[in-house]
């Protein structure tokens, strides 16, 4: 064909020269603030390329290049800037919201399989976004910026990644999530859900443990695994486990079920906090709750770290009636000196011990010397994590005083716990466990 210095041959999108002449241009219109540069970067295309030939990478590359044009917002300007790399130019764009919103958008659709030579190929991509004025006034600086989003959306192998969150933390792995985090906690995007632990001599019910859980008005829900690290990097963990304490103590109180525990998660970080005691106190003091029903769940690693800030907040604590339970029990930590000297209640057994209980004669041992210890300890034993009620069998021969996991109940919604609370008291307490689920 036709030589022309602002396309690109292979895929007849714009190139890199005419995206920053268009941006030029564009930059200079006043109306050009929140225009938004997304730059993309196929991942492991180079392996693609080198493993199924050139012509294939080529064809790869065309089609991706349809694609793109097909599902950007209209107005926008397409190019590809080389090799696997395409940028898209939004003009307008002044909601951050509307943007985080296309640019999941552009991204689901992109990780759909495209067709090439009538092979199925699924390729990942990596989006990094800039905004003008803010992330840079010249096509140059905006690209820039863009690149370092897109680097960085690489490294922390997160789909979507905005510049300003790349230089509000160069040192830490903070992912996208972490610039909605405040907004969600403002939001009420956050709530809690709820899951029983049973006794198992007469299944009556022992614990309510609140979960956290985020539904991202983009992203969906997302599990507290994968942002309650971002919450600890930052200070949002306290506000997090305020918010935690304040939704699942309300109605329980509410509805007047005190005759169970409620068990919240505190990260380590909080627990060091020379006023956290004082916080949760207050807590319990506004909404009414009984700080000798509420149990704190805290990770082992929690516990040998900082030893003397932190027994000192858990006497603070204790003194005033609230459990201590020891979390994700067992996965490496535990020595008897460690626990002789902390002044806890319980310990939970990590699931991981009860999974492959009922198969696995090592994990019986591992489980069965766990909860001699901390039987020996004076400790009462929960364990995670309990899916069947061969496990459930497994575990309550063992000795194990409280069981909790997915065969018994799921974590819900508090409507959904109330009714199964009403249906759970219902049944016979004889029954097997699994037959009462
Ligand atoms: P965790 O404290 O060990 O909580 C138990 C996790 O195991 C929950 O996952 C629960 O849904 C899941 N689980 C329960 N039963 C079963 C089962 O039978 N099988 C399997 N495979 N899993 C089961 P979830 O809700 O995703 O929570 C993950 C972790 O996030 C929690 O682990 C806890 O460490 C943390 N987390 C949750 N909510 C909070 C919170 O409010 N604050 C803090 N700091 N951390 C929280
Ligand atoms: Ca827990
Ligand atoms: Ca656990």
């Amino acid at each position: 064909g036709s030589y022309d210095s602002t396309q690109d041959s292979l895929t007849g999108l714009s190139n890199q020269r005419a995206l920053l002449d268009h941006l030029d241009e564009h930059l200079g219109d006043s109306r050009a603030v929140g225009t938004t540069l997304l730059l993309m970067d196929l991942n492991g295309f180079k392996e693609i390329n080198d493993r199924l030939g050139h012509q294939m990478g080529d064809s790869l590359l065309v089609a991706f290049a349809e694609r793109l044009l097909a599902i950007v917002p209209a107005d926008s300007f397409v190019a590809r800037l080389g090799g696997d790399e395409f940028a898209v130019l939004m003009p307008f764009t002044v909601d951050r919201f509307a943007v985080t919103e296309s640019a999941a958008a552009i991204y689901q659709e992109l990780t759909a399989p495209l067709d090439v030579h009538g092979f199925p190929v699924t390729i990942g991509v990596s989006i990094g976004v800039a905004t003008a004025p803010q992330d840079g006034h010249t096509p140059a600086d905006l690209l820039r910026a863009s690149d370092v989003a897109m680097y960085r959306a690489k490294r922390t192998k997160c789909a979507v990644e905005f510049y300003d969150n790349c230089v509000r933390s160069p040192q830490h792995g903070r992912v996208s999530l972490l610039g909605d985090l405040p907004a969600a906690l403002a939001n009420h995007q956050l709530y809690v859900h709820y899951q029983p632990q049973i006794r198992m001599d007469d299944h009556s019910v022992d614990t309510i443990e609140a979960l956290v859980r985020w539904q991202h008005p983009v992203l969906g829900l997302i599990p507290p695994d994968e942002f309650i690290g971002l919450a600890e990097q930052t200070d949002l963990i306290g506000p997090l486990t305020e918010l935690v304490l304040r939704a699942a103590t309300v109605p329980m109180r509410l509805a007047g079920r005190l005759d169970m525990n409620l068990a919240v998660n505190v990260s380590a970080k909080s627990l060091q906090q020379a006023e956290f005691a004082d916080h949760v106190l207050g807590i319990l003091a506004d909404t009414d709750f009984p700080a000798t029903r509420l149990e704190l769940e805290v990770t082992e690693r929690a516990l040998v770290t900082n030893v003397e800030r932190t027994n000192y907040t858990i006497a603070q604590l204790r003194a005033a009636g609230v459990r201590i339970a020891i979390d994700d029990f067992g996965v490496g930590y535990s020595s008897y000196q460690t626990l002789q000297r902390l002044e806890v209640d319980r310990v939970k057994i990590d699931r991981e011990f009860i999974g492959n209980l009922a198969t696995q004669p090592r994990d019986r041992l591992i489980v069965s010397s766990l909860i001699r210890l901390a039987h020996d300890l004076g400790l009462d034993v929960v364990a995670e994590g309990i899916e069947t009620s061969q496990i459930w069998d497994a575990v309550s021969s063992l000795g194990c005083d409280v069981g909790q996991g997915y065969g018994i109940a799921m974590p819900m919604s508090y409507p959904d716990l109330r009714s199964w609370l009403t249906q759970w008291a219902a049944v016979t307490p004889t029954l097997p466990v699994a037959e009462r689920v």
